[in-house]
């Protein structure tokens, strides 16, 4: 039997350019394994671990949980068997040290990056929804108040579970969460760029047109 081709990406851009929504739909489609590094920190959080207790603190003020311990959780991960087929990295790397110390990682196992996902999305647009934004505490779905309300208030349409605001979705929080990501995430822009796996893709489209437009570019069309 010939072992089948993984394909390990990553979804690049601001809290707010619709990563996890995309994130969804496209490891879906292609059997990806959805490695989301805030959702993992919710997860630690929720089970009262000593990882979870560190994270909160950094992720209640809008700051970055540090390098050491973000990497390692993401390692750990990435060697589950789910990740056969290859992984869909979302919201990881988020600094230059975690994007170097991914990319040694794999290339001691004779991995590597193939393709990372830019959904480009402006500033203004990024507060707009970052402060609207309600998510379902069951299933993730997130929902904005302004463009995307559910149909009943505080219900999710899919699972009917209970919806929330994240506490670091408040104006303040939000603005400081878009100024860690513009000083630190930033420069993985030009260094995936280099490496010449970057692709743009604009976030500014309906959901279904990025939607679109990310699977086209992953399956080679675009
Ligand atoms: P997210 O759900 O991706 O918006 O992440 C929520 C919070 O989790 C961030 O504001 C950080 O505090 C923390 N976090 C998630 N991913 C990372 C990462 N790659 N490096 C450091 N902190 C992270």
């Amino acid at each position: 039997m010939t072992k089948q081709k993984q394909l390990n990406v990553i979804l690049l851009g601001a809290p707010g350019a619709g990563k996890g929504t995309q994130a969804v739909t496209i490891s879906k489609k292609l059997g990806l394994a959805h490695i989301a590094s805030g959702d993992l920190f919710r997860k630690e959080q929720e089970s009262g671990s000593e990882l979870g207790k560190i994270a909160k603190s950094y992720m209640e003020k809008g700051q970055l949980v540090p390098d050491d311990v973000t990497v390692k959780m993401i390692l750990g991960r990435i060697a589950a068997p789910d990740c056969a087929k290859g992984f869909l990295l979302d919201g990881f790397p988020r600094t230059l040290e975690q994007a170097k110390a991914l990319d040694r990682a794999l290339k001691s196992q004779g991995k590597k990056i193939d393709m990372v996902l830019y959904i480009k999305v402006s500033v203004k647009e990024l507060l707009r929804r970052l402060s609207g934004r309600w998510i379902c505490r069951n299933c993730q779905a997130p929902y904005n108040i302004v463009e995307l309300p559910p149909k009943i208030k505080g219900k999710c349409d899919r699972c009917g579970g209970e919806l929330y605001q994240r506490a670091d979705d408040t104006e303040e929080t939000a603005r400081k969460r878009l100024d860690v990501y513009f000083n630190q995430t930033m420069p993985l822009i030009e260094y995936y760029t280099k490496s010449g796996t970057l692709v743009e893709v604009n976030g500014e489209q309906s959901v279904e047109a990025v939607g679109r437009d990310v699977i086209a570019v992953l399956e080679g069309r675009k």
